[in-house]
């Protein structure tokens, strides 16, 4: 069976990759993974759907059992990718996208390089200085920790195949859809069963 793909959609804090990657699951056949988090779910955040919520000790036991495919510290909480339900949906032949911060993502990369990796942008430091004071979460003081985390984050962008930049975010989606449709209508293994298929039939 044609094995799925795994698309890792990566980037700053407010680039705006949660909110592509909710239209991308909408839009075409692929699956997000739901990560594991030590932080507190938001108001309207359900257990098992936006993510697994567990405390640092169970969060510790699945990094030593090597239950995670990568994990990160986040601003102070633990996050990570469930490893065997991600390779077990791949395997069934289900393109999987991953939402993660870039830590998260070098690390799959390691692990996983055959994955497709798209690095999230704001159109500018202006701009996401006005995303995260929106989001109304961070103090004045996180806000920029943020703003300087992201300069270093974004040194990073040579180790992606693609970067989409999210101004607007209709025009996000429809580029990270052309990637994902791209990546499927490379010249692969595949295609030569419908090749040979042809042959048998002329
Ligand atoms: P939030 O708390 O706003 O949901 O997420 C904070 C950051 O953690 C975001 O940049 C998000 O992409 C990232 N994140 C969410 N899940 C994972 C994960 O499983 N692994 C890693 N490395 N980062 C994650």
């Amino acid at each position: 069976m044609k094995k799925g793909q795994l698309f890792i959609v990566s980037g700053p804090s407010g680039a705006g990759k949660g909110s592509i990657c909710q239209k991308l699951v909408k839009e075409l056949d692929v699956e997000l993974s739901v990560s594991m988090t030590t932080r507190a779910p938001r108001p309207g955040e359900i257990e098992g759907v936006d993510y697994y919520f567990v405390t640092r000790d169970e969060f510790e036991e699945s990094i030593e059992k090597g239950d995670l495919l990568e994990f990160a510290e986040v601003y102070g909480n633990y996050y990570g990718t469930p490893k065997q339900k991600v390779l077990d949906k791949l395997a069934n032949g289900k393109d999987v996208v991953l939402e993660i911060d870039i830590q998260g993502a070098l690390e799959v990369r390691n692990e996983y390089p055959q994955g497709i990796y798209i690095f999230i942008l704001p159109p500018s430091m202006t701009e996401l200085r006005k995303r995260i004071t929106r989001r109304g979460s961070d103090s004045p003081d996180s806000i920029e920790l943020r703003l300087g985390e992201t300069l270093t984050e974004v040194s990073y962008i040579d180790q992606y195949n693609y970067c989409v930049v999210n101004g607007d975010l209709e025009e996000a989606v429809i580029r990270v859809k052309a990637i994902i449709l791209a990546e499927h209508s490379r010249v692969s293994e595949q295609i030569y069963g419908l090749i040979k298929n042809y042959k048998e039939e002329v």
